[in-house]
Order: C-alpha cells, then sequence, then structure tokens
C-alpha cells in the first residue's frame, strides 16, 4: 500500500473531480452547515436527508438561531430523520458554539463538543478548516478493507487501527477536505456495500481485494445478530378534529419527549374499530409489524392527550407514530 499510495491518491482525486455529486453541504465551508450535514448523514442516507437538511436550515440559518430555539420545535423538525439524540447534541454543541462565540477551528475542540466522535470531528476539521485527519466510517472500513484486501473482523480495534492508518497515509496533506470527501464518496456510489461497481472503479486496477477475488467476502464483519420481530397494535383514536396521543416520559431511555400513539394495551376499555392497514418498521435488529386499528374510548385515559389533526406536523413525533398516522390518512 505504501508504494501505491500516492498513485493511489491521484487516481481518486481525480476520479472525485468529475464524478461528485453535486449535494447542498458541498457548496459551502462554513463549519456550522458541515456540521449540521455531517450529524444528519450518520446512519442516513443522502436522499433522506436532503429535506432535513434543506428545512432546518432554512429555519435555523445560523448557530445562534439553533441554540436558541425550543427543543420541541428542533425535535419536531428532526422527526422522521430518526436517532433523535442526534438532534439534541447537536442543540447541546450549537448553545457551546454560541457561548464560545466562534466555531472551534481545530480537531481536538471540534471532538469536545457534545455529540461529536471522530469521525464527525475529522470530518468537519479537514473540510472546513484543512485539518489533515482521514475520516473513519463504515463506508471507509468497507472501501479500505477491500483495497487493502483486510482479512480481519472490521469491528476489532486492531483492524480499524491498521485501516486508519493506511486511510492516514491516502490522505492529501494539501487537500484532506477533497481526500476525505472523494474516499467517502467512493464507498457512497462505487464500492457499494452489496454490489460493487468494480468496472467503473479508478482503484480497479490496484485494489488487492479485487486482484485475490475477496470482494464478495470484505469486509469481514461478525455474525450479524438475528432479527428479532414484534407485533404491535396502535390505536387510532379521533375526536372531532384531534388524535388521542402519549408523550414518552422525560425519563424514558430512548426519544423522551416524543409523541406516539397508544398501542392497545394502553387503553383499557378501548372498541376497536377496522383495521387501517399494517407496516412494517425496522431500528436495529427488530423488525416491528403494526397494525393501525381505528378505536373509539369511552371515558378519559391518564396519561394522554387530545391533540389537533392540523398541529401533528410542529409535534416532534415518533417514525412509527407518523407512518401510522399516514396509514390511516391522518398526517
Ligand atoms: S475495485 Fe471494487 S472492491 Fe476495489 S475499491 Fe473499487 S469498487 Fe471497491
Amino acid at each position: 500500500m505504501t508504494g501505491l499510495t500516492p498513485q493511489a491518491r491521484k487516481l481518486l482525486l481525480n476520479w472525485y473531480a468529475t464524478a461528485k455529486r453535486d449535494l447542498p453541504w458541498r457548496r459551502t465551508r462554513d463549519p456550522y452547515r458541515i456540521l449540521v450535514s455531517e450529524v444528519m448523514l450518520q446512519q442516513t442516507r443522502v436522499t433522506t436527508v436532503l429535506p432535513y437538511y434543506k428545512r432546518f436550515l432554512a429555519q435555523y440559518p445560523a448557530v445562534e438561531a439553533l441554540a436558541a430555539a425550543p427543543e420541541q420545535e428542533v425535535l419536531a423538525l428532526w422527526s422522521g430523520l430518526g436517532y433523535y439524540s442526534r438532534a439534541r447534541n447537536l442543540q447541546k454543541a450549537a448553545q457551546v458554539i454560541a457561548r464560545r462565540g466562534t466555531f472551534p477551528d481545530t480537531y481536538e475542540q471540534i471532538r469536545g463538543l457534545p455529540g461529536v466522535g471522530d469521525y464527525t470531528a475529522a470530518a468537519v476539521a479537514s473540510i472546513c478548516f484543512g485539518a489533515p485527519r482521514a475520516v473513519l466510517d463504515g463506508n471507509v472500513l468497507r472501501v479500505m478493507s477491500r483495497f487493502l484486501a483486510e482479512r480481519g473482523d472490521i469491528k476489532s480495534k486492531a483492524t480499524r487501527a491498521r485501516i486508519g492508518a493506511a486511510a492516514q497515509r491516502l490522505l492529501d496533506p494539501a487537500n484532506p477536505a477533497g481526500s476525505n470527501q472523494a474516499l467517502m464518496e467512493l464507498g457512497a456510489t462505487v464500492c457499494l456495500p452489496r454490489n460493487p461497481l468494480c468496472d467503473i472503479c479508478p482503484w480497479s486496477a490496484f485494489c488487492e481485494g479485487r486482484k485475490q477475488g475477496l470482494v464478495r467476502e470484505l469486509p469481514v464483519t461478525p455474525g450479524r445478530r438475528q432479527t428479532v420481530q414484534i407485533q404491535q397494535t396502535l390505536l387510532v383514536v379521533r375526536r372531532a378534529d384531534k388524535v388521542l396521543l402519549r408523550q414518552r416520559g422525560a425519563a424514558e431511555r430512548r426519544m423522551a419527549g416524543f409523541w406516539e400513539l397508544p398501542e392497545h394495551h394502553e387503553v383499557p376499555g378501548a372498541t376497536l374499530g377496522p383495521s387501517l392497514g399494517q407496516f412494517s418498521h425496522s431500528i436495529t435488529h427488530h423488525r416491528y409489524v403494526i397494525e393501525v386499528r381505528e378505536a373509539n374510548i369511552g371515558r378519559r385515559v391518564a396519561g394522554m392527550c387530545w391533540k389537533p389533526v392540523a398541529g401533528l406536523a410542529h409535534l416532534p413525533l415518533s417514525t412509527i407514530a407518523r407512518k401510522a398516522l399516514r396509514v390511516a390518512s391522518t398526517f
């Protein structure tokens, strides 16, 4: 790899110059905007992020606006994007930056912001401030493990350290922003998880994994956890132009403060109406199969609120609640 580095680097950067997608966060070096995009893109596809990114920045065009916003409003704007601790941490980071008066400009200072890990700090520091820090995320681990024919388990510290060191050698110190983005782009558009497009890859002639016929076996990951299927029934209880919702408590481990549709067992005495449809939703290795039923209730249910249908778009709703309300044509 060491001998190949300058050539691999050049091929990658030349390819990126012509093949890169035109994405809104590639038209700016504003660290606040880059931070928002990097946080949104964690475990989320570009096509999903695009409308959220535009809406979020239209509402909070500067870090001070996000810092001062009510948390429920921030969560409502994030609603449907998942992994909601990202939104809370992003706002906490904005508050730290607003108090500080300037955006931190070194890797270490950016890494110290709430919710910012090694990957995000390296991305923001390299793209906005030219810091020579290679990024290492799932995409980069996959591409590099194939390129190097790395047979170690990519979840292990030792393998990650080897791949990280190789990515660092590959980084062009004169253009760390371009180098990092090029490698991520290669993973996102060419060296795909299931069907890598080796024939159009700038590295096809040098890729060790390809030469050794190992592409389909790499990266090596430990056995996947078995999917657990969970059956649920959610109720859509309407009264005039309102719908019955339950808010998750502040102490709940996941998605505190978010609004949900009630499950059948949470509304004792509910009279079930017709089924409105079914959908499935996966969270890590859990696959929820959810039936949405219309229902009526005769009396008040403790801990639940009637919320106007017209205001649902401004509430932080869980993704499952949004999908269920769509099935019921209420959202
Ligand atoms: S040649 Fe194929 S496996 Fe190797 S880096 Fe390119 S796309 Fe990935």
